[in-house]
C-alpha cells in the first residue's frame, strides 16, 4: 500500500482555536481515545445498537456488516471504529476519502486486507464516483472487479477478497449518492451532540488521564463552552491545564474563565470566526437570508467548512436558521453579538 493510504487524520475543523492542524490534536487523540465501552461516553442508542450487531456477528462467525457514522466532526466516529476494531479482536486498516486517489489505490488496500479486517475510511464523502463503483461489488459479495486493457481487448478480471467490514465516517451524509449508502447494510448511524452533563464525564476522565487536579466549577466551564463536542473538551482542558501548570495552582473556573478568553472562546463556546459568521450575516446582509457561496464569498471560507465546522453548532444553538431563501440570523444570536461589543459575555 502506498504511503499517502495510510492513517491521515485530516480534520474539517479549521477554525483558528480548535484547528486539529495544531500538532497536539492527534495526540492528545490518541492519548484520550476511549478504548471500551464503558470509556465511550453517550450515544447510548448507537451503543446499544453497534453491541446487539456485534453479538450477533461474532455468534455467527462472521465479521459485521458494513457501518456508516454520520454527524460534525469530534463526535466520535473515529473512536467508534478503534472500538469495534478492538471488541472484535480486528485488526483495523484506515484510510480517508481523498488518500484514494485511483482505483489502484483502492484495489491494493481491498486486496491488502486479511480475512476479518476492518477498513475504515474516513471522510467518504470525498471518493470519487469511479472509486464508489469499484467498492460496490467489494461491499456486497466480496468481489473485486478490475478491468486490464482498454477498448475492444479490455476485459474484466475478478477477484474474491478475504471477508471484510467497512466503516465509513462522513461529516456530509448528503453527499454520499444513494447507492453507496444503501450499501452500508450494518446501519447507518447519525452522531448526536452531547448533553452538559456527558461532557463533563469525559472531561473528568481526560482530567485524570492528564493528571490534572481541577474544580467543579472549572469542569462546569470548560464543558458549557465545548460546543457539545468531546474533542474540543479535550482540546480546552489540555490549554486550561497549561495556566494551571505554569500557576502551580488547582484548575480553577477563573483559571478556565482566563485560559478560554485568551483563546477567544465566549460564554457559549464561540470562537472569532463563528462571531465574525454571525456579524456578517447581521452587517453585510441585514441578517439574511444569504445564499451559502454569497456567505462564504463574504467570509473567504469554503462553503464546505461553514456547512460542516461553523453552521451545526450555530443551529443547536438556535442561532441561525437554514431556509429555502438562505441563511438567517436570530434574535437569539443577535443579542448574544449585541452582548459580545459591550464586552459583557467576559464577565460571566
Ligand atoms: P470524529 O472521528 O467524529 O471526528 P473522534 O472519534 O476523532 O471524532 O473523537 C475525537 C476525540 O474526542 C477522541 O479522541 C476522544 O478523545 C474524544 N471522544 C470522542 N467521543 C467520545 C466519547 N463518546 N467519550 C469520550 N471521549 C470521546
Amino acid at each position: 500500500m502506498s504511503s499517502k493510504n495510510d492513517i491521515k487524520k485530516e480534520d474539517t475543523e479549521n477554525s483558528e482555536v480548535l484547528s486539529p492542524k495544531n500538532p497536539d490534536a492527534n495526540f492528545l487523540d490518541q492519548t484520550l481515545r476511549p478504548t471500551t465501552w464503558a470509556e465511550y461516553i453517550g450515544q447510548k442508542n448507537i451503543k446499544e445498537n453497534l453491541k446487539i450487531l456485534l453479538t450477533a456477528a461474532s455468534q455467527r462467525k462472521h465479521p459485521p456488516e458494513h457501518l456508516l457514522f454520520y454527524g460534525p466532526p469530534g463526535l466520535g466516529k473515529t473512536t467508534l471504529a478503534h472500538l469495534i476494531a478492538k471488541e472484535t479482536s480486528s485488526q483495523l486498516k484506515s484510510t480517508s476519502g481523498p488518500a484514494i486517489e485511483k482505483v489502484g489505490d483502492l484495489a491494493s488496500i481491498l486486496t491488502n486486507l486479511s480475512p476479518g479486517d476492518i477498513l475504515f475510511i474516513d471522510e467518504i464523502h470525498r471518493l470519487n464516483k469511479a472509486i464508489e463503483e469499484v467498492l460496490y461489488p467489494a461491499m456486497e459479495s466480496g468481489n473485486l472487479d478490475i478491468i486490464i486493457g482498454k477498448g475492444p481487448s479490455a476485459r474484466t478480471i475478478q477477484l474474491d477478497l478475504p471477508p471484510f467490514t467497512l466503516i465509513a465516517a462522513t461529516t456530509r451524509i448528503a453527499l454520499l449518492s444513494a447507492p453507496l449508502r444503501s450499501r452500508f447494510s450494518g446501519g447507518v448511524f447519525r452522531l448526536e451532540f452531547y448533553t452538559n452533563d456527558e461532557i463533563e464525564q469525559i472531561i473528568n476522565r481526560s482530567a485524570k488521564i492528564l493528571k490534572v487536579e481541577i474544580e467543579k466549577e472549572a469542569k462546569e466551564e470548560i464543558a458549557k463552552r465545548s460546543r457539545f463536542t468531546p474533542r474540543t473538551a479535550n482540546y480546552f482542558l489540555k490549554r486550561c491545564r497549561d495556566l494551571a501548570q505554569i500557576r502551580g495552582e488547582k484548575l480553577s473556573k477563573a483559571m478556565v474563565m482566563e485560559a478560554l478568553n485568551l483563546l477567544g472562546i465566549d460564554d457559549v463556546g464561540l470562537g472569532a470566526s463563528d462571531r465574525t459568521l454571525l456579524e456578517t450575516i447581521e452587517n453585510k446582509f441585514n441578517g439574511g437570508p444569504v445564499g451559502l457561496n454569497t456567505l462564504a464569498a463574504a467570509l473567504s471560507e469554503e462553503q464546505a467548512t461553514i456547512e460542516d465546522v461553523y453552521e451545526p453548532y450555530l443551529l443547536q444553538l438556535g442561532f441561525i436558521e437554514r431556509t429555502s431563501r438562505g441563511r438567517v440570523i436570530t434574535d437569539r444570536a443577535r443579542k448574544h453579538i449585541g452582548k459580545k461589543l459591550l464586552g459583557l459575555d467576559l464577565e460571566k
